[in-house]
């Protein structure tokens, strides 16, 4: 089974998806670290996307998508995807959708973290302290929120009505959201 954690910034995807790969011997995919990892490498690939990405800007689909196509097709890693912070767009769900159906793929589960800004802001502001990413700063923290909810949120549309669509208040302490999600994953 293939699982996408979707939410807002700053909801947690990123902690929920380390547990169920520790529980579950599952594959992260985040996007979000893929990217910053082509930085820090400096690829031909993170020169091009760095400014975007410390001022809190989506990377261009194209890019996205295109580092994406190796993991699905990994078979390895097959039915065994959890993805963090893709889809971010609607271009991107769609692709998600051609290079799993032409894996023999599907998406199992879609867990939408609902979380309120000011318990974005809060959190980020901590992650701040202890991760030290330059795209934490309190003002780009509001900017990706805007962008969020302008191109990301769209993407619910595109999921909500699936069958394994489950709206989780993401409010709530991390061991209460892993603990909702194993309920519904243990079924
Ligand atoms: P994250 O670690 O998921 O919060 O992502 C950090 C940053 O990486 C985002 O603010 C974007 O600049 C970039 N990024 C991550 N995933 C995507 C994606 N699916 N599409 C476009 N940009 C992305």
């Amino acid at each position: 089974m293939n699982i996408i954690i979707f939410g807002p910034p700053g909801a947690g995807k990123g902690t929920q998806a380390k547990y169920i790969v520790k529980k579950f011997k599952y594959f992260q995919v985040s996007t979000g670290d893929i990217l910053r990892d082509e930085i820090k490498k400096d690829t031909e690939i993170g020169k091009k996307i760095i400014t975007h990405m410390n001022e809190g800007k989506f990377v261009e689909d194209e890019i996205v998508n295109k580092l994406l196509e190796k993991i699905i097709f990994d078979d390895h890693k097959k039915n065994k995807l959890i993805f963090d912070g893709y889809p971010r767009t609607v271009n991107q769900a769609k692709n998600l959708e051609n290079l799993l159906n032409k894996s023999n793929q599907k998406i199992d589960y879609i867990f939408f973290l609902n979380v309120k800004k000011e318990t974005i802001i809060e959190r980020i502001e901590k992650r701040k302290v202890l991760e030290n990413r330059s795209d934490d700063e309190s003002d780009t923290i509001l900017k990706r929120y805007d962008i969020y909810m302008e191109k990301t949120k769209p993407v619910l549309d595109f999921y909500s009505s699936n069958e394994g669509f489950y709206e989780i208040d993401g409010n709530l302490k991390i061991d209460e959201i892993s603990e909702k999600m194993q309920g519904i994953l243990n079924v």
